[in-house]
């Protein structure tokens, strides 16, 4: 298949520093190769190299002030990947670690999670090397109003609409969203994750987190099993990974870890929900805290695994829920996983398992959800969130949640069927990356170049 090397070749020349970018547009590639084989045609319209370039990447210097009066400057991001299916939609992740290749591997995922969805919504992702760790509430603010001093020129309700990710949660889409109609005078739905009087919709902060179980339960299911009475390891502390253990708890299963970048809480007895939401969600302190009142749980810093792996992956369990961040969990991580006897994994955060990881996942034949069909929930929400915006309407949790489920059902099965149709029905990496491609594919033929 020299169309789909070609093409890697160009990417790795033309952005050798874009490592993950590479490797998330690597793995869509190479599992797109069955797909070509049997329909050619796809290669006649340029699809390959259209896919992978973005039809817009924007830039920009943030200047703001910090609390001594000092001027702080940094660098913001917004790539809009692809509209074929819809406006740009996709979060803004605030963290020192972001460049603009993290941007743009997490626009590409997110073209064919947001196709897997089912819901009308293109591609786009955005953020910043801002780091929130340790700065003032009067800081975050400060910063977001000079964030979206420059964005709200490039989005609209109907032309790209940002969310959270890591770093932004409802605190900085409220100061986002107050700058942008302060700055435009319109109210509109130009953001997702709003407060719930203002906009936002009831479940959407929950989402990512049920999604990912809900897409556990569709897996085990598929293969006979339930999720309840089976212990977890969840990675994470944010967002994504306290909804993951609610809603495991609310299903009878026992989530025993939780992490964050400076160590992982292992607790037997199970995560102390509300210990761990009083922690992270309003005192926003380490989670080492969390010992002063379960002295029996243990906490292992992260300087123990400094090289080739995270100690929460090293334990014993059923069900493994990745919800921290890129690249996670390591191959070595992966086979004292299985070696451990681990039998499902979903992942609630982009890209979570290395390459190597993903293949020996693989090659076990355990049931594991790739990230771009394991955590749509979250954006998937997001899009009803702006459907209830459009029409004015406030929907209840249980029309939320409902719509939730049968939309995590349905990618699950597109994933399972689409796995079946190209001869290996456990892989579901290449059941969602040909799944999600196909439909993107098809809009942007039909729409001609
Ligand atoms: N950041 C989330 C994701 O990775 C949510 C995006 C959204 O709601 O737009 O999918």
């Amino acid at each position: 298949m020299p169309y789909v090397h070609n093409t890697l070749e160009c990417l790795r020349k033309s952005s050798p520093a874009q490592t993950e970018f590479y490797q998330a547009a690597e793995e869509v590639l190479e599992c797109l190769r069955p797909l070509f084989e049997r329909y050619p045609e796809y290669l006649e319209h340029s699809i390959i190299e259209r896919i992978v370039e973005p039809e817009r990447q924007i830039m920009f210097r943030i200047c703001w002030v910090d609390d001594k009066g000092t001027v702080q400057v940094n660098k913001g991001y917004r790539v809009q990947f692809n509209s074929a299916l819809g406006p740009y939609k996709g979060g803004l992740r605030f963290h020192p670690s972001v460049t603009s290749g993290t941007i743009k591997f997490l626009g590409f995922e997110q073209i064919f999670k947001n196709a897997l969805t089912g819901l009308p919504i293109g591609g786009g992702k955005g953020g910043s090397d801002f780091n929130p760790k340790g700065k003032s509430d009067g800081e975050i603010m400060r910063f977001c109003q000079a964030f979206m001093s420059e964005l709200y020129r490039h989005i609209g309700p109907n032309t790209d609409v940002p969310a959270g990710d890591i770093g932004v949660g409802k605190r900085e889409i409220g100061y986002l969203f107050g700058q942008y109609k302060r700055i435009t005078g319109l109210y509109e739905g130009v953001l997702t994750g709003k407060g719930l009087d203002w906009g936002g919709s009831i479940g959407r902060k929950e989402a990512t987190g049920y999604g990912a179980v809900y897409f556990a339960q569709n897996m085990l299911k598929a293969r006979g099993q339930e999720i309840s009475n089976k212990t977890c390891l969840i990675s994470g502390a944010g967002n994504v990974a306290i909804y993951t253990i609610e809603k495991l708890y609310e299903l009878g299963a026992k989530p025993i870890t939780c992490s964050d970048s400076s160590g992982t809480i292992v607790d037997e007895n199970g995560i102390d929900l509300d210990l761990l939401k009083e922690l992270k969600e309003t005192r926003r302190v380490s989670l080492k805290h969390y010992l002063e009142k379960h002295t029996q749980a243990n906490y292992i810093p992260n300087s123990e695994y400094p090289d080739d792996g995270h100690s929460v992956w090293r334990l014993k369990a059923d069900l493994a829920f990745p919800c921290a961040t890129q690249n996670e969990l390591t191959g070595a991580d992966a086979d004292a996983l299985l070696e451990n006897g681990i039998y499902c994994i979903s992942e609630g955060a982009n890209m979570p398992s290395t390459a190597d990881a993903v293949d020996k996942f693989l090659v076990a034949k355990i049931a594991y959800g790739p990230g771009k069909a394991a955590n749509a929930g979250g954006v998937a929400t997001s899009q009803l969130e702006m459907a209830q915006n459009s029409s004015m309407e406030k929907w209840s949790l249980d029309k939320v949640d409902s719509k939730l489920k049968a939309i995590m059902e349905n990618i699950h099965t597109q994933c399972a069927e689409t796995a079946e149709e190209f001869g290996e029905p456990t892989n579901l990496v290449l059941g969602a990356n040909i799944a999600g491609f196909r439909k993107v594919a098809n809009a942007m033929i039909e729409q001609g170049v």
